[in-house]
């Protein structure tokens, strides 16, 4: 049965808490807007007692399903654990009771945060300046492209006609986005049969329109590009610039540094690699690197130390600001706090720790399902449903049988190269117990695939909501609650 919605609570007379009397905060300050603001009538808000609102939210909570209570495998996202000493950290008050209009000299320890937070993730990709504004990954490629567009047209008219952003077959969908966003045509570039750049079909894209190449490294295969040095060597020598979508760094910290491997631009996801909740819309944190070249076209403004202080500072250059105020603060207090509690040698072993889990599950299972790519993987690896398929069960089908299991499903159906993609991120949190458990329910799954599909293909069964029907779902949605009358 489906749980009620708050709305259909309402019980008019209900009333969960005590309106405040004339002399509170709340009611001095109606009192100091001019009337013809001021609302005649109340909110059509259910009234609801408070037993009743408590119980709904309670049993809706319970109903929650996140990393805090399974396990999360669900690739490209890097569904790691977020450590509790980061929520911590975020509620002093001296974080989180900040105004975004302070004076700067009033918010030095924020100010000192953040220098601090840029001058460690140069640390990690070596990359020479960061901003922190962007509020997601998809809006640092965005802020980044927007750079590499004013350093092009810095350089005059041979620059203007550096119209293009070359990107793999296999990269996620924001990056072709963002570069349509950026004013850019996206050229497409195939990958070869080991899953790497092909790089024929580089070469044909490198002419005197092309900006940019967006690489993801590791790709979203979860594979390290093995022409790296060479596909270097070419996109430099075109006067091509290096874009590296850092969602992935989970794989490559403490070990490869993304400016070292020729990149002169990048973002990172906070949310993601740093540890700070995400999912449901954020709040997410996409920070941008650039080296010396990009540097004076940052986002304004900047936090710099000046004069034994730290102050904002705007550059004449500067592509303007991306995001109000300076970004997702707390997210940085987050990343900072874990960056700080894990230390250089803690970083070097989440890479290590992601890379061995994913090796350890895709060896168990690649015997069962298909592995189009069969080699060394980073920090995930996409499976394929081929064979399942054969007998009716598709990757869809897979994902929401391991609903029934407990578990949450892998990424499905990306990247688009791979056939009924399954692609599995276990990340380095996760202890050896539930990665045995997450295999030993694929190979159950792959099992009921041979003797009962039908219950493949018509789950999930234990779940509060069943198989719902995706083509209502897109076709007539119903978004908005109508009160009856
Ligand atoms: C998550 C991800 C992005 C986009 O990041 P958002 O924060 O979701 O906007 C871009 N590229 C790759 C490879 C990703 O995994």
């Amino acid at each position: 049965m489906r749980n009620k919605l708050i709305f259909e609570h309402d019980k008019p007379g209900s009333e969960s808490f005590e309106a405040p009397g004339p002399d509170t905060p709340i009611r001095r300050i109606e009192s100091l807007i001019p009337s013809e603001f001021l609302a005649s009538e109340p909110p059509d808000l259910p009234q609801v007692s408070e037993l009743d609102l408590m119980r709904h939210y309670t049993h809706l909570s319970r109903r929650n399903y996140g990393v805090d209570t399974n396990f999360y495998p669900l690739g490209s996202c890097t569904m790691k654990y977020n450590p509790k000493i980061n929520e911590k950290t975020a509620r002093f008050p001296g974080f989180s009771e900040i105004h975004p209009y302070s004076h700067p000299d009033d918010v030095q320890g924020a100010l000192e945060l953040m220098f601090a937070l840029e001058k460690t993730l140069c640390e990690i990709t070596g990359m020479d300046a960061f901003t922190l504004q962007p509020a997601a990954g998809a809006h640092g490629e965005f802020t980044a492209l927007l750079m590499v567009k004013a350093y092009f047209d810095s350089l005059g008219e041979e620059g203007k006609k550096r119209t293009r952003i070359l990107i793999p077959d296999s990269a996620h969908g924001t990056n072709p986005a963002s570069a349509a966003l950026g004013g850019f045509e996206t050229i497409e570039i195939k990958s070869d049969a080991r899953g790497n750049v092909d790089l024929d079909s580089l070469k044909a894209a490198l002419d005197e329109r092309a900006a940019c190449l967006m690489l993801t490294m590791p790709n979203t295969l979860g594979l390290f590009d093995e022409n790296m040095v060479e596909i270097e060597k070419l996109t430099h020598a075109n006067g091509t610039l290096m874009y590296m979508d850092g969602a992935n760094l989970n794989a490559l910290m403490g070990r490869a540094k993304p400016a070292e491997l020729g990149f002169d631009v990048m973002h990172i996801n906070l949310h993601k690699t740093f540890s700070t909740p995400h999912g449901g819309g954020g709040p997410g944190s996409g920070p941008v690197g650039v080296g010396k070249v990009l540097e004076p076209f940052l986002p304004n403004p900047r936090v710099t130390f000046e004069d034994g202080r730290f102050i904002m500072k705007n550059s004449p250059k500067s592509i303007g600001r991306v995001k109000s105020f300076y970004g997702n603060f707390l997210v940085m207090v987050r990343a900072y706090t874990y960056i700080l509690s894990i230390g250089g040698e803690g970083i070097r072993e989440v890479s290590g720790m992601a890379v061995l889990n994913a090796n350890y599950m895709k060896e168990k299972l690649k015997g069962l399902y298909e592995l189009k790519y069969d080699r060394q993987c980073l920090h995930e690896f996409v499976l394929s449903a081929n064979r399942q398929k054969e007998r009716g069960v598709t990757a869809k089908d897979i994902g929401k049988r391991l609903l029934d299991y407990g578990s949450y499903a892998p990424t499905t159906y990306f990247p688009l190269i791979v056939e009924e993609a399954l692609m599995i991120e276990p990340t380095e949190t996760e202890s050896k117990e539930t990665l045995d458990q997450f295999v030993s329910i694929m190979i159950t799954i792959d099992e009921e695939s041979k003797l009962d599909p039908e219950k493949v293909k018509t789950a999930p069964h234990t779940t509060p909501v069943k198989r719902v029907d995706d083509v209502a779902a897109a076709r007539k949605p119903i978004l908005k609650y109508e009160k009856p009358r």
